[in-house]
């Protein structure tokens, strides 16, 4: 199996080895024919107008919806979140995104970088007590649509949901030790591995 994580801008070399503290084969995807040889991909944190308009330029934001339209999972951590999101508030007029999932999210809800901080949140399907969650000009979800499951949420405001094989995080669990969102990712890879080799 081998997990692909964005690599264009952001926070790719945290991800990169929190993968490979799994154990798992990680490897940085630039091209269309990188993003398409993934079982499961991450967007990562960073800027995502940045990132949006580098993955145009790349033409990848069409290979990556095929690869989650395929059923391969994807997760998106801040900015990444920002880029899957079906809605965005804040965001900036046409900003490029891959529109997957069905929430509304706002950017820098939780303020500008002064206001980053962190906090503990329970993680629904992470066993081991709460997770410590980086966040650092955070967005939030908003809303989310049917078939969307909050897996956790902070100060009364959801940080982490699930849409089948598609996952967003406010935060950033590349930037603690803390391998279990990690893990959970991958279990969600290992599990439509085996179904698509069906
Ligand atoms: N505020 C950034 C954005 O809108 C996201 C920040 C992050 O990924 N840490 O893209």
């Amino acid at each position: 199996m081998k997990v692909g994580v964005l690599a264009l801008q952001g926070a790719v070399r945290e991800h990169l080895k929190a993968l490979a503290r799994c154990g798992a084969e990680a490897c940085e995807v630039r091209t269309p024919e990188e993003a398409a040889a993934c079982d499961g991909l991450i967007l990562p944190g960073g800027e995502s107008t940045t990132i949006g308009k580098l993955m145009e330029r790349y033409g990848l934001t069409d290979p990556i919806k095929e690869l989650a339209v395929s059923g391969r999972p994807l997760m998106g951590t801040c900015a990444g979140m920002i880029l899957m999101a079906k809605n965005i508030i804040a965001g900036i007029e046409g900003q490029p995104r891959l529109a997957l999932m069905d929430v509304t999210v706002e950017r820098n809800a939780f303020g500008r970088q002064v206001d980053s901080f962190e906090a503990e949140v329970e993680f629904r399907g992470v066993e081991g007590g709460p997770f410590r969650a980086v966040f650092i000009c955070a967005p939030i979800i908003r809303e989310v649509g049917e078939g969307v499951e909050v897996l956790a949420t902070c100060e009364d405001k959801i940080v982490a949901a699930r849409q089948g094989n598609l996952l967003a995080l406010s935060f950033h669990p590349e930037l603690t030790s803390d391998p279990r969102i990690h893990r959970y990712f991958l279990s969600m890879c290992e599990q439509a591995a085996k179904e698509l080799a069906r």
